[in-house]
């Protein structure tokens, strides 16, 4: 039997991104259909996600305004400084907690966890019903109306169709929009790790030849979360090392600042490609998130991008909204992209040209950058600048 369902927005993905702005649009009082392909269960399993999150001040200011920040801060590491050192060169470059603003630089959390309150949050909002497991099988959009069809016959009619699908993003390739980017020959190999002396709050992200090594501190001070980065050819042969080699390796790579360490909780990899969409609109339709743009992790932006996109999106459709107007136009749409591609384009730059200027052992580059790090450490003008873009104001 066909089952019709009206809402006023159709988001489509319930990953992080779909999550977040699922429940800040219900805030504003929109009526939201989520609609994700996996069984909203299982997305909060740490197996599925094992991944940490930095979070930046601006993301933890959304967080904040759907209520979720205070079921978080007991899990929450902070990061009060930040110290970039470049592989084995003595130099490095450190950030510090900015006084004036009083924030910590950044926030650790844990993917599955930030799931598990994002999903118990979805499941008890009344303007939100959850559609998953689900699988689209139509989308028909025109001037004044969009609609789904689901392969279990049920109909979907909304204003507007806001995909966050990911990279791989289903309705991105339905509505053929295409994307620019490359695949980056690194790997993003992830662990947790227990050390014999207190991390400190300080994040340490190390430029080694294969990419980047970040050492994240997590709320226990004896525990960090890792991003190592390793060349595509060889991260095979590091994952499949046995327990007492891994640690070994990566603690070479570490250095001995942390004493002893230990890995726990597993090893997980991620292929990094850098991915932008053409454009983020087309009728009645809106890309966001990973869907749109998906970059290196070196600096930790993917999601707190993902979460200005949507503190864009919730003000231009609340906006709308309260004089009574279609939030489904294309001025309303062409309005959330014209502010949100510069900036994304801006951060996928930043990243990509950071990765290649640090994965690099040339004895030139490596003089260029090491001059850039001291340079940037001695002008305390630009280190505040670099500090306010990591914490998103
Ligand atoms: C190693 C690594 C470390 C990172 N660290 C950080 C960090 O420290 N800070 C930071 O800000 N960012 C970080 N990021 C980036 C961040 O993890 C991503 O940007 C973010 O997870 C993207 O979330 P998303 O919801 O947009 O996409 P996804 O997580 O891919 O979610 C997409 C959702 O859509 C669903 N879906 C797919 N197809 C369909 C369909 N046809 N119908 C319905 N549903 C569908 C999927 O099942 C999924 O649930 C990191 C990324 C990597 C790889």
């Amino acid at each position: 039997m066909n089952k019709n369902i009206n809402a006023e927005i159709a988001v489509v993905g319930g990953g992080l991104t779909g999550s977040i702005l699922a429940l800040a649009l219900a805030k504003f009082g929109f009526h939201i259909c989520v609609i994700e392909k996996i069984n909203y269960n299982q997305l909060k399993h740490f197996d599925y996600d094992s991944r940490t999150t930095a979070l930046a001040a601006s993301s933890k200011k959304v967080l904040s305004f759907i209520n979720i920040w205070k079921d978080l801060e007991d899990k929450i590491g902070a990061i009060n400084e930040i110290r970039v050192s470049d592989g084995d060169s003595p130099l490095y470059l450190h950030f510090e907690q900015d006084r004036l603003v009083g924030e910590p630089l950044g926030f650790m959390i844990e993917n599955s966890y930030l799931r598990k309150i994002l999903i118990s949050n979805l499941k008890k909002n009344p303007k939100i019903k959850i559609i998953s497991p689900a699988s689209i099988e139509n989308l028909n959009l025109t001037n004044d109306r969009a609609k789904i069809k689901l392969a279990n016959r049920t109909n979907i009619e909304c204003d507007l169709v806001v995909a966050a699908d990911g990279k791989d993003s289903f309705l991105r390739n339905y509505l053929n929009i295409s994307t620019f980017g490359w695949e980056y020959n690194q790997v993003a190999i992830i662990t947790n790790i227990k050390h014999q002396f207190s991390h400190n709050n300080i994040a340490h992200e190390r430029f080694l030849e294969a990419g980047p090594l970040a050492i994240l501190p997590l709320k226990n001070p004896n525990h960090s979360s890792i991003v190592w980065t390793e060349k595509k050819e060889n991260a095979n042969a590091y994952l499949k090392l046995n327990e007492r080699n891994f640690n070994k390796e990566l603690s070479d790579k570490i250095g001995s600042f942390l004493g002893t360490i230990e890995t726990f909780g597993g090893r997980f990899n991620y292929p990094l490609k850098l991915q932008l969409a053409e454009k983020y609109i087309s009728d009645r339709f809106i890309l966001i998130g990973d869907a749109a743009h998906s970059i290196h992790p070196i600096a930790g932006q993917g999601l707190n991008l993902s979460i200005r996109d949507i503190s864009a999106l919730i003000d231009i459709l609340s906006f709308t909204k309260k004089y009574g107007l279609d939030i489904g136009t294309q001025k309303v749409l062409e309005e959330f992209q014209k502010v949100r591609r510069s900036d994304n384009l801006l951060m996928a730059a930043t990243t990509d040209i950071l990765n290649k200027l640090f994965s690099n052992n040339s004895f030139s580059i490596k003089l260029i950058r090491d001059l850039g790090l001291e340079i940037t450490n001695n002008i305390p003008i630009l280190k505040k600048k670099f500090v306010r873009h990591a914490i998103g104001n």
